[in-house]
């Protein structure tokens, strides 16, 4: 008795989840609509959009600053639209697809928590499907860059990949047969908070010793300015490039310096590397994926950082020498890959229409609204008047 009840309930859920996704979301890229779409990359400090085609080839981008973490959620949707608005006056969008730094949930409705913004839960597809009159996509920007290195960059043809973007922090995310792998509550994928040394380095999320206090933008750029402070040696080519400006020591400097043999910056990319090995061969023990897609800024540094990581990870799988090993390789896309994975991703909700009938279809989802207002409206009453006759 028990146990059908358990299955019926169970049934019961799988429907509803069914139905709230609703047809246009289970569309796989091979089904969506060949139209060109917006896609919008929300960074911590810059917005990018652009126009995306069905083949990943970007028409025209936009670039604007992101609002201050001060401004209401407002302000960053206003941007949004904007800069949406702007692009439909030259093309037909389809659908806008939102790459944002942060935590987004599972339905992907709501950003849950994004830190360079004042987003707290915020409904931002609701937000913005209701004002720009098109269907909106969010999801997390690690999720949206590696959808677009599968489509169309250094993972196309993988079908179990994982994506490590290298910036000031580390993002991720990993990718089966065709999805993006989000996890149950949609904030799989961060990586660059496991604990890789016990007791290690603070990080900003209030742990010690995380992944990315040890590979990332953020720690090359903090070792460089330790040994510089100490006035070490080592560092005497990289103080005289800054004019003894500790501070103006950043990671593209360092990229720079180590491509011109600079001893230091050689050997703090091999230790980056290294660690980013490490946690690679973590990785493959839990995921066992096919392909490492490393993106990011300091993936700019390409063998320096990618071979070291490469040994690294030889040298720290599990059951080495008796299993297949994973390609590691770096991205292709660059900085557009958030963008361009977010457009894709946007196809697969798109619906064709074309400039001439926005009006009428403008018109029609304002009816849409009204109507699904008034039913509620209806409902609230019938429920109102059968408590009533209790
Ligand atoms: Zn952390």
């Amino acid at each position: 008795m028990s146990t059908y009840r358990d299955l019926a309930h169970r049934g019961s859920a799988r429907a509803t989840v069914l139905r709230t996704v609703g047809t246009r979301e289970r569309r796989s890229h091979l089904t969506a609509p060949r139209v060109p779409t917006v896609g919008i990359d929300i960074g911590g400090t810059k917005v990018m959009a652009g126009v995306v085609d069905a083949d990943g080839a970007i028409l025209e981008t936009l670039r604007t600053e992101t609002p201050d973490k001060s401004k209401s959620p407002k302000v960053v949707e206003d941007t949004i639209v904007e800069l949406v608005l702007d692009l439909s006056d030259r093309h037909d969008v389809h659908a806008v697809g939102i790459g944002a730094a942060g935590w987004v949930d599972a339905d992907r409705n709501r950003v849950l928590f994004a830190p360079h913004l004042s987003w707290r839960d915020e409904p931002l597809r609701d937000r913005l499907s209701g004002r720009l009159a098109v269907p909106v996509m969010v999801d997390n920007d690690a999720n949206t860059a590696a959808w677009a290195e599968w489509r169309f960059g250094a993972g196309r043809g993988e079908d179990h990949l994982v994506m490590i973007t290298l910036g000031t922090g580390i993002g991720g995310a990993i990718l089966e047969d065709g999805q993006v792998k989000r996890g149950k509550y949609g904030v799989a994928g961060e990586f660059g908070h496991m604990q890789v040394v016990p007791g290690g380095h603070r990080c900003p999320c209030g742990n010690r010793g995380c992944w990315e206090q040890y590979s990332s933008g953020n720690a090359l750029v903090r070792e460089a300015r330790e040994l510089a402070a100490a006035d070490s040696p080592v560092a005497y080519n990289i103080i005289d490039r800054v004019h003894g400006n500790i501070q103006d020591i950043t990671g593209p400097l360092i990229t720079e310096l180590a491509r011109e043999g600079d001893a230091m910056c050689v050997e703090l990319l091999q230790d980056i590397g290294q660690w980013l090995g490490v946690g690679i061969a973590n990785l493959a023990a839990a995921l066992d994926p096919s392909c490492f897609v490393i993106g990011g800024g300091v993936s700019a540094a390409d063998d320096l950082l990618i071979g070291p990581a490469r040994d690294a990870f030889k040298r720290h799988l599990t059951g080495r020498g008796y299993r297949p090993e994973a390609r590691i390789t770096r991205a292709e896309l660059g900085p557009e890959a958030g963008m361009v994975g977010a457009a894709d991703l946007a196809r697969l909700v798109a619906r064709r229409f074309r400039r001439a009938k926005r009006r009428r279809v403008e018109r029609h989802e304002r009816y849409e609204r009204y109507a699904a207002q008034a039913r509620g409206l209806s409902r609230t009453g019938s429920t109102g008047g059968a408590a009533d006759r209790d």
